[in-house]
This record gives C-alpha cells, structure tokens and sequence, in this order.
C-alpha cells in the first residue's frame, strides 16, 4: 500500500477535528472550487452520489473522490495538463522551452499519479475542463458510476 494511503488510514482513527467540525469543514471545501468543477459536483449532486472534494491524503490530491465505490474524478484545466488534440492546448511562444518542461512535467505527474492510484485499487476518470459544458458530460459520469439505467433530476452544468 503507498505511504500516502497507509497516511490517511492511520489519521481516520485520530482525526483531530469532532465529526462536526470536520463535516463543517468538508462541506467549506465542498464550496470552493473552480467553475469546471463545480459543473461537476452539480451533475453528481443530481444524481445523489456521496463525495469529497479535493483529498491532499490522496496521490495527486484528486477533485472528487466517491470512497463507497472507491473511485475519484480529475477535472483538469486543457491548458495546464494539456488535453490532447485539444485546442486549448496550445505551447506559449514566449519562454517555450521552460512552458515545454513545465507543461511536460505536469502530464508525466498525471501518469504517475494515475498509475499510483490504480494500483491501490481506485477508479480513476478524467473530466476535461472543455468536456464540462457538453451535454454529455452526465452521461459519462453516469456510465464511470455504473449508474446509466437512473434516470437523473435536471441538471444544469
Ligand atoms: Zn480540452
């Protein structure tokens, strides 16, 4: 089992917060967030799935983690983790070589982060930010839940 996880197993049984502190404190965390992101909690919401928000105890700290299924989501910014064949995508022209390390780094982390994951047993899917704002997206989140037969409460993203 990674050190990470090993980590979090030991603090669940000596949390330093009461379970109402700490239920305070997850759902302020449940209220940040970026737009893309919040899209996503929205869909998830509507189809009444339990989930935290951003778990630094986990590898790559991920965006959504459904513990019941033990499975997280990733929503990743196009530019950032460089959606590929995405249009924004796209390598600055000015300090290229540094933007081409930087943004080359950011992908092998999401590889290992990925892999990391995996291999402890969790499911893991990636929502692209661009990926947010079609219809679709339900669908998809739908079907990684295994929940495609539901038949969800409207949803705007
Ligand atoms: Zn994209």
């Amino acid at each position: 089992m990674p050190r990470k996880l090993l980590e979090r197993s030991r603090s669940r049984s000596s949390d330093i917060y009461s379970p109402s502190k700490r239920s305070d404190l997850m759902s302020r965390v449940r209220r940040s967030g970026t737009v893309p992101e919040l899209r996503v909690r929205a869909v998830l919401d509507s189809l009444d799935v339990a989930f935290d928000a951003n778990d630094p105890a986990l590898p790559g700290a991920p965006d959504i983690i459904i513990r019941e299924q033990r499975k997280v989501l990733f929503v990743h910014g196009c530019f950032w983790h460089q959606h590929p064949g995405c249009s924004r995508a796209t390598m600055p022209r000015t300090r290229r070589a540094w933007w081409q390390r930087k943004l080359g780094h950011n992908r092998s982390r999401d590889r290992r982060v990925v892999a990391e994951l995996r291999r402890a047993g969790w499911s893991v899917a990636v929502v692209w930010e661009c990926q947010t704002r079609e219809d679709t997206l339900i669908t998809r989140i739908r079907r990684f839940l295994g929940r495609s037969q539901r038949t969800p409460q409207a949803v705007i993203v």
